[in-house]
């Protein structure tokens, strides 16, 4: 481990465990696929310069982003695959995706227009297509018009590929699953009658798309969440052996008891009904601790659950660790992962905040070295 960590509040990345993860998605989805790994968000937060090199070391040849500046420093790592835009880039970037031979998201006819009037050359393209999710893309429900505009702009830019999003695809009801069948028939529709363009990637499939999901559009799946471990959705059960590969970890700063009647934290909303021992963890809200964690969530102190007491400050919180042995200061504390034979996952710390474990480990701020093991 890097000698010049500090350690306050630091990730652990296993990049091992994510090579597992690959190779076990690779299991459950068709032979012929190919993974296009999803590193938008610094990699949902795990640090995208390592998770790129990883996986393209590792044989991944396909990358996703959110944005063009995403896109150049992974191509300035030396990088030859292919970068897809996911999303928005203002027009007056064009000359850059065109430089850095970077792959851009046609998001509307309105946005082609735009494109290029903005630059001449033929940049490389892929059409967003929109079956149901009403975020980006041509309307799959006007499947003549959706043709046309692909079968126009096809001749005026480099035009790889097309895909749609699936938007339910992590949720078992029935009506969420004729949904996602409708989305998948809705974008086949129309990848057929393009057919004779021979677009090298057409795709439909996200992690829960793929995990739950066939299309005949099958060459290419766009993983993200899956590959770093963790479930679309909470209640989702993911292939044995596909393990989350984010630990978040801080240190007990500081031991002391309170005595009864004694309150902690700003807002005096925890309130000793005894005498208590109490740590104090150098991590915060600033730090992507979610505030909504006071008094509400816990951390686990040599293999036990220490509950959070008072508010989440913006650089430290309090725990109870009356009930724990051998509590010193600089002991480890595990705010995200394994500790002994408890876990605290994504999804407990994002089922407590109400929100999804995405978030949770997107959030993890900057300010929090990301460390890789
Ligand atoms: C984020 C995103 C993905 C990845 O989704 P996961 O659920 O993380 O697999 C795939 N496709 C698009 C268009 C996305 O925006």
């Amino acid at each position: 481990m890097n000698e010049d960590l500090v350690k306050r509040s630091w990730c652990e990345v296993d990049l091992v465990q994510l090579e597992k993860n690959i190779d076990l998605c690779k299991s459950f989805l068709p032979r012929e696929s190919e993974i296009m790994a999803v590193v938008k968000a610094d990699a949902y937060g795990h640090g995208y310069e390592n998770i790129v090199k990883t996986l393209h070391s590792y044989g991944v040849s396909h990358f996703a982003v959110s944005n063009i500046n995403e896109a150049i420093d992974i191509r300035k790592m030396g990088i030859v695959s292919d970068i897809l835009v996911l999303g928005y880039t203002p027009t007056e970037k064009a000359e850059l995706l065109l430089k850095y031979d970077i792959s851009q998201t046609i998001l509307s006819e309105e946005y082609a227009i735009e494109l290029s009037k903005a630059c001449s050359g033929k940049i490389k393209c892929q059409f967003a297509i929109d079956t149901g999710m009403n975020r980006i893309g041509l309307d799959a429900d006007n499947p003549t018009e959706t043709e046309r505009i692909i079968r126009i702009w096809s001749k005026r830019f480099n035009v790889t590929g097309m895909f749609t999003h699936l938007c339910v695809a992590d949720m078992d009801d029935e009506d969420s699953k004729l949904f996602t069948i409708n989305q998948i028939n809705k974008f086949e529709r129309i990848a057929d009658s393009i057919k004779d363009l021979q677009l090298a990637y057409v795709h439909c499939l996200n992690s829960a798309g793929g995990l739950f999901y066939k299309s005949r559009y099958n060459k290419m799946i766009r993983l993200g969440i899956v590959m770093y471990g963790l479930k679309p959705d909470r209640h989702n059960v993911l292939p044995k052996g596909i393990k989350p590969i984010m630990t978040w970890k801080s240190v007990v700063s500081m031991i002391k008891e309170v005595n009864k009647g004694e309150t902690i934290s700003y807002g005096r909303t925890f309130t000793a009904i005894k005498k208590m021992k109490i740590a104090t963890i150098p991590t915060g809200y600033a730090d992507g601790y979610s505030r909504l964690l006071s008094n509400r969530g816990y951390v686990l102190i040599n293999g036990a659950e220490a509950p959070i007491v008072g508010r989440i400050c913006m650089d430290q919180f309090m725990v109870d660790v009356t009930h724990i042995e051998n509590v010193n200061m600089g002991n480890e504390v595990v705010l995200l992962g394994r500790s002994g034979h408890k876990e605290i996952t994504a999804d407990d710390l994002a089922e407590m905040t109400e929100t999804i474990g995405y978030e949770v480990v997107c959030g993890v701020s900057k300010r929090v070295p990301r460390v890789y093991i």
